[in-house]
């Protein structure tokens, strides 16, 4: 079996172009299977794209990935992080409490991380689980609050990166790494262009196989499907390039699959009007109506997660259908009310 035959969430260091390598770490959790990090050779060390979720085997995965290149966890210069979700920075945050690795950072995801740095008893509500509420999902609201409560406490401890990443040029010994930002999956997510090799590492902002989720973060943005629309638009603008995910296998084209995301949306923006106009009123009831995931799945068929990734996402383009002014909404008790 050659390289390329091999699933691409298989253990090992995979190389994609010269000096960069994927590696594919665990998750907790196996709906997503893997993330990628990539390791890239700069000078006499590694920079590292992406850390993965804070798990000893992961740790021991990166380390043993590594030293086939002749570098320890302690040569890693930098770690540069798309974006803060769990499966991308928490493990970085680790590595540098023992080696004093530079963490690098999306300057927009400062907000979620000051939020969570809080006390437990000033955090407030988990935004996601206030949108679960207004959504009209109290059930799944319920199920879920406990769950954040705990996970909150455990953020808590992650901790600020080194350095904030703006729009800028990242200048490594041998190649720029443009950092482009791309609000949408979360406010602060970025993307690091090297267009001198036609690479993009693209975080979770374009994956090959699914949808990133829209809006779950601490403090979301009041627009986050129009912010993430916009921010596939950016790529369409950009030269073309090799598509480094962190989720799922490499692919030739970034435009391709911006192009697919883009139809994607369209599509679950005209089902969405559509379930309003066959008597659907609340961003519950519209997720109910649409399947999931590329297994076409209802959403009483999604663990509980990933139940609320479905209706957040919902609740995101039922706002830009109001924005555009195709739906009209209003609250009652707490809960927004749609109409054609
Ligand atoms: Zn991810």
């Amino acid at each position: 079996m050659s390289a390329t035959e091999v699933r691409w969430d298989t253990p090992g260091i995979f190389p994609v172009a010269p000096d960069v390598y994927r590696i594919p770490l665990p998750l907790p959790n196996d709906s997503l299977r893997a993330v990628n990090v990539y390791a890239i050779v700069d000078g006499g060390g590694v920079v590292v794209v992406d850390a993965g979720w804070v798990l000893d085997e992961g740790r021991e995965l990166m380390a043993t990935s590594l030293a086939t290149l002749g570098f320890g966890l302690g040569d890693i210069s930098e770690f540069l992080v798309t974006h803060v979700h769990a499966d991308h920075y928490s493990q970085a945050v680790a590595i540098r409490r023992d080696f004093g690795t530079r963490v690098s950072l999306g300057a927009g995801e400062r907000p979620t991380l000051e939020l969570l740095a809080r006390p437990a008893t000033e955090r407030g509500l988990f935004p996601p689980l206030r949108l679960l509420h207004a959504a009209g999902a109290d059930e799944l609201f319920n199920r879920l609050r406990p769950i954040f409560e705990e996970r909150g406490d455990l953020v808590a401890d992650w901790g600020m990166p080194d350095r904030w990443l703006a729009s800028e040029d990242i200048q490594l010994s041998t190649r720029t790494l443009r950092v482009i930002a791309t609000p949408g999956h979360t406010q602060g997510h970025v993307v690091f262009l090297d267009a001198a090799a036609g690479l993009l590492f693209a975080g979770d902002h374009v994956l090959p196989h699914i949808t990133p989720s829209i809006g779950f973060e601490a403090a979301t943005g009041p627009r986050p499907l129009q912010d993430y629309l916009f921010s596939l638009q950016l790529m369409r603008a950009m030269p073309d390039s090799m598509l480094l995910p962190a989720h799922g296998p490499t692919r030739e084209h970034v435009h391709d699959r911006v192009d697919e995301l883009i139809e994607h949306h369209r599509a679950r923006l005209a089902h969405c009007r559509d379930a309003i106009a066959a008597g659907s009123a609340t961003a519950v009831e519209v997720a109910e109506q649409l399947r999931w995931t590329r297994r076409e799945r209802t959403l009483a068929e999604l663990d509980p997660f990933n139940q609320m990734l479905a209706v957040l996402e919902s609740v995101a383009h039922l706002e830009v259908l109001v924005e555009r002014g195709a739906l009209t909404s209003s609250t009652e008790s707490g809960v927004t009310v749609y109409s054609s």
